[in-house]
């Protein structure tokens, strides 16, 4: 059975909702013109966003990182994206050289071994091609919603991310359902990861993700291994809990 037949739903509001997020995508290009990006995982909330800005011909930039451990089935989404909506999509890749030399020292599956590992893999791959997919920007827009953990349970709309560059993160989509991304994905035929398909609600790079069982929450699948994690690599984690995953992920 498909994400689509599983989850799409009309619910009460998702019309307001949509109008809500566009409205919300066109304040932030307003504030932040020429220097506000749209950082993609290329899951089913960014793909949503990624239409909206590509239906509503909005002036955002689409980036995403490819970590070099992504599925072949996300990998296809970026020509999928372009044949779509004609946008090319700038694509940040960690640093060759440290990779190397970490999977030398560590080995290719090193985030298995220890969190600090895991954290090191996650700090190379992906927090600093970040870094460099935000330098000169103002501003960034995440696909994150309250629903997707406790965790994120309070994400606001609108959130100043670094306080010593001021830069501004936003969250169009942060109280829309699970059932609103897919009635979205659904009614206006927006490409997804096929990988949604067969129970990845949230999906990262390929060791570290699996498949899900009903009942489990959405993040389950996410670095499964690490007992009472927080099911997180960084990328979101708000600067107050900065310091704690800074130590964690110092490597071993
Ligand atoms: S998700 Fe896994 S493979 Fe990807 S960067 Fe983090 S530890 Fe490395």
């Amino acid at each position: 059975m498909t994400a689509i037949a599983l989850y799409a739903r009309a619910q009460p509001g998702h019309a307001e909702r949509v109008h809500q997020a566009v409205s919300r995508l066109r304040r932030a290009v307003e504030r932040h013109p020429g220097s506000i990006v749209q950082a993609s995982s290329l899951g089913a909330e960014d793909m949503v966003l990624t239409d909206l800005i590509a239906r509503h011909r909005l002036p955002i930039a689409v980036a995403t990182l490819d970590t070099g451990r992504l599925h072949a089935e996300t990998l296809a989404l970026l020509p999928r994206i372009h044949a779509h909506y004609g946008i090319e999509l700038e694509v940040h890749r960690p640093d060759a050289d440290a990779v190397i030399g970490f999977v030398r020292r560590e080995g290719a599956d090193a985030m298995f071994r220890s969190v600090a590992l895991r954290h090191a893999c996650c700090g190379l791959r992906k927090l600093q091609p970040l870094a460099r997919l935000l330098e000169g920007r103002t501003a960034w827009i995440t696909g994150l919603r309250r629903e997707q953990s406790a965790g994120r349970a309070e994400v606001p709309f609108e959130d100043v991310d670094d306080a010593d560059t001021l830069r501004v993160k936003f969250n169009p989509l942060a109280d829309w359902s699970w059932a609103d991304i897919w009635h979205h994905i659904a009614t206006h035929e927006v490409p997804y990861n096929p990988l949604h398909d067969a129970f990845m609600p949230s999906i990262g790079c390929a060791p570290c993700t699996r498949a899900i069982a009903v009942g489990e929450p959405f993040r389950a699948g996410r670095w499964w291994w690490e007992q009472g994690g927080s099911s997180e690599c960084g990328l979101h984690l708000r600067p107050e809990s900065q310091e704690e995953t800074d130590h964690d992920k110092a490597p071993a």
